[in-house]
């Protein structure tokens, strides 16, 4: 999924947390699961940087309206894993390879796919929960 959408719903799942340590864990959890709903997924470097832009912007922004850190760092962390994919791709674009780590990107769990419009519906529906969860 797009970073976006991981990094609203961890951040929404992060909400519910006071330890920042478990909020953390949660966040990469709910990345592991988002990953296992059909979507679709971007293949271009660009895309990724506006969707890392985006996504940093929403949470820093919510970050005053839900004071606390274990939102943010639940947020950061529903986020994070795919920067791996953003990295795979800038470097595939020079030519080098990349192997990605992350449980849901790696192929040990089941990373599903559909394409657009249905692909980017689903993102859209979890990112919209995610933002009106954060901001009730
Ligand atoms: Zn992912």
């Amino acid at each position: 999924m797009y970073f976006t959408t991981h990094a609203l719903v961890g951040a929404a799942a992060g909400s519910t947390i006071k330890n920042w340590f478990l909020a953390v864990i949660v966040g990469l959890l709910s990345h592991i699961g988002l990953d296992m709903v059909p979507h679709h997924d971007y293949h271009q470097v660009r895309y990724g940087v506006a969707d890392v832009l985006i996504g940093s912007t929403l949470l820093f922004a919510l970050a005053d309206r839900n004071p606390g850190f274990p939102v943010f760092l639940a947020g950061v962390a529903g986020g994070i894993p795919d920067l791996e994919l953003v990295i795979g791709e800038a470097r595939g674009f020079f030519g080098k390879k990349w192997r990605n780590i992350f449980p849901s990107h790696s192929g040990l769990v089941r990373h599903r796919t559909i394409s657009t419009p249905l692909g980017f519906v689903t993102q859209a529906l979890f990112a919209l929960a995610g933002l009106l969860f954060l901001i009730r």
